[in-house]
């Protein structure tokens, strides 16, 4: 396993050694989605990109994996990162990295979504390493801190098992709405103009995610799965992927309810896709950027922090996702000017750690089981 323990400071050849590790083991899974794209590719993903730009954007990151292997080796002392870099490259190659060729491919009736994984994964990578090396809240925190293979192991699975989280979200929204004729409904909606019915989309979801939310902090054994959330002690980019996938279930069934009732256009829904898998992972980053006003229209760092607050005084509020002034309807709204939650994570000692034990914990206990957490409970 890889031991990461140096904090990352630039011309020590350890971050290019790290990123032509990361750039040799992306190349690699990529080489093998090519290799068995009716398992490995998500349709309506493939829909969006082409074999030929995935080719080209293989052979880049062959390349520069190379690259930075070649200029870990110069500025490091510790050989170790550029030669496991240029493991991951050679076995690339040998897999046939340079000559993979894209084909028409036809559905499988199951696939994992292994291209969504690498694809969204570099680009979040790309993203929000450099804006949280250049513009920590907490300059102390380690990118590699001690918990980030459990929040990896999270991004991966939600990830490779979108086909799934997407089948079973859709199934309470079709139970509940489907034998309704909501043909009517779907043509208004579309009639509005595009800016006001994405608005639109994004208020009717947040609304829903705000009580669904705040739902699981006020029910003792729905708080349980939604405590693994508000585990982490180290908020950064990667940190919002720690969801129990009970919680992802429920909370997408209901965010995606008010999408299937009002029958927002394949446009809105893919622009509400794409921005929500970005701003998740922005309000938990470890940033200081403040956004201006900005803050005070959409949920910031800042904002979405204070809901991570560890300190009890501070809890129960920020619930919504997308809108402070959903908090503010409804009495939980908390932002001071430019103060930080100064801790974030749970009281709870003893927090389970680790992607397996995590998904049991929620199961293991019956609800009211401590005196702590009824204390804790009574709080929130
Ligand atoms: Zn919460
Ligand atoms: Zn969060």
């Amino acid at each position: 396993m890889m031991e990461v323990k140096e904090n990352l400071k630039f011309g020590q050849g350890l971050i290019s050694g790290y990123v032509s590790v990361f750039l040799g083991i992306m190349a690699l899974l990529g080489v093998i989605c090519f290799k068995y794209p009716e398992w490995l590719t998500t349709p309506e993903f493939r829909a969006v990109y082409t074999g030929a730009s995935m080719k080209i954007l293989l052979t880049a990151s062959i390349i520069a994996a190379m690259l930075f292997a070649i200029l870990s080796f110069m500025l490091s002392r510790n050989k170790k990162w550029p030669l496991i870099g240029l493991l991951f490259i050679t076995a690339t190659i040998v897999v046939g990295g340079f000559d993979v060729d894209p084909r028409p491919v036809s559905n499988t009736r199951w696939h994992l979504g292994l291209d969504w994984l690498l694809l969204d994964l570099l680009l979040m990578a790309v993203i929000f390493i450099p804006i949280e090396m250049v513009f920590p809240k907490r300059k102390g925190q380690r990118t590699f801190h001690e918990e980030w293979r459990t929040d990896l192991v999270y991004f991966c699975v939600s990830h490779l098992l979108v086909q799934f989280f997407g089948i079973i979200t859709q199934q309470p929204a079709k139970l509940l709405f489907g034998w309704m004729g909501l043909s009517g409904l779907h043509e208004w909606t579309q009639s509005l103009p595009f800016a006001i019915e994405l608005l639109f989309a994004f208020f009717i979801t947040d609304l829903a995610q705000y009580w669904t939310h705040r739902f699981f902090h006020t029910h003792h054994f729905l708080w349980r799965f939604h405590s693994i959330h508000h585990s982490t002690e180290n908020m950064d980019w990667l940190a919002g992927s720690r969801t129990h996938f009970i919680d992802i279930f429920v909370t997408r069934s209901m965010a995606f309810v008010p999408l299937y009732v009002f029958g927002f256009s394949t446009l809105t829904f893919n622009v509400y896709i794409v921005f929500m898998a970005i701003h998740a992972v922005l309000i938990h980053s470890n940033t200081r950027i403040n956004f201006g006003f900005l803050k005070y229209v959409f949920a910031t760092p800042q904002y979405h922090h204070w809901h991570h607050c560890k300190n009890p005084n501070h809890y129960g509020k920020n619930f919504a996702t997308i809108f402070p002034f959903i908090d503010m309807i409804f009495g939980t709204y908390y932002l001071p000017k430019n103060e930080w939650p100064e801790d974030t994570g749970l009281l709870e000692a003893n927090f389970p750690k680790g992607y397996v034990k995590q998904a049991i914990y929620p199961f293991t206990k019956s609800p009211f089981d401590s005196d702590l957490e009824m204390e804790e409970y009574s709080k929130r």
